[in-house]
């Protein structure tokens, strides 16, 4: 089945071979951003219905334009075989928010609908992860389980704080890493392995148990082995609080999260970021699926095609 997720990544690899064509879509894409992020300045303090159904037309418009803007100077810097390869795909993904991309006729402009709704989260203030009491504190009035309010920990933590345990783990794990260079690098040959596994296992609609227990045997095998390789080197870092956060990530309300709960303190460092790539919208994980689906040739699209294929 054709994704949303093939198309960007055909549309990457396609900019990526075309430098005329990649100058004209970071053009766009950077005035858009730009003109968002003043549209959301300038309506900074907003909270009433009227100027808030203003900000929605406006940011509209802004989309409309940049779009149309990088159609016009876009137009013809692609090749017959890349805007084929480019229509075949996105003509098989329904919904309205591809049909936009499609409708611009050239390929980079489901990105360009991607950057741009990324620039309205960053200009809305919906930014990256800070640190785990931000989050909290931030976000306490949405916390389901006590635990961002009062820090006593729940049996269960709820959604938001699962999430914000999940990205402190993390970071402090990076700060680990950052101070062990060889277990660094031994890691990073064994997660790049797990998540290309993944990007493909998730291409093909695999099922959670197959994604767990891939997860597990990467944990079993490679990333106990590369703890165990670089134990003396680890020795000499603090792991505390890396313990202390896995202790709570086992409590995690996710439950493709705290799958590992049992094994993670014996598997070592890593596990923080191998656990997090059960969620199939991490970032990198994406990215792989893109580079991976948006290689593959154009589909048969039309329905004798397919027919006559088939025999
Ligand atoms: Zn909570």
């Amino acid at each position: 089945m054709m994704t949303r997720t093939e198309v960007s990544g055909t549309e990457e690899l396609l900019l990526g071979r075309n430098p005329r064509a990649a100058a004209a879509y970071a053009a766009a894409a950077e005035a858009g951003r730009a003109a968002i992020i003043a549209l959301y300045e300038r309506y900074d303090e907003a909270t009433d219905d009227t100027t808030l159904e203003r900000v929605d037309t406006e940011l509209e418009s802004i989309i409309a334009r940049t779009l149309a803007e990088y159609g016009r100077t876009a137009s013809g810097l692609f090749s017959a075989e890349d805007l084929a390869l480019w229509t075949a795909k996105i003509s098989l993904v329904s919904g309205s928010y591809v049909a936009r991309a499609a409708a611009i006729g050239i390929p980079g402009a489901l990105l360009l609908l991607d950057s741009m709704e990324d620039a309205e989260l960053d200009a809305d203030g919906d930014g990256a992860f800070v640190s785990l009491d931000d989050t909290l504190t931030n976000g306490a009035e949405y916390c389901q389980c006590g635990y961002a309010s009062t820090r006593a920990v729940p049996a269960e933590l709820c959604f938001l704080c699962s999430e914000a345990v999940l990205g402190e783990w993390k970071a402090e794990e990076r700060r680990l890493l950052a101070r062990a260079p060889g277990a660094d690098a031994d890691l990073a040959v064994v997660l790049d392995e797990l998540l290309s596994e993944l990007a493909n296992l998730y291409l093909n609609g695999v099922d959670k148990a197959t994604v767990a227990s891939t997860i597990r045997k990467a944990g079993n095998a490679g990333i106990a082995r590369v703890n165990e390789a670089r134990a003396s080197e680890i020795a000499l870092l603090d792991r505390a609080r890396w313990d202390e956060l896995a202790g709570l990530n086992g409590l995690s309300g996710i439950e493709a999260i705290r799958a590992h709960r049992k094994h993670v303190v014996r598997w070592g460092l890593g596990s923080a970021r191998a656990t997090s790539l059960a969620l199939r919208n991490e970032p990198d994980l994406e990215k792989r699926m893109r580079l991976i689906a948006g290689a593959r040739p154009a589909p048969k699209s039309n329905f004798f095609g397919r027919l006559f294929g088939r025999r």
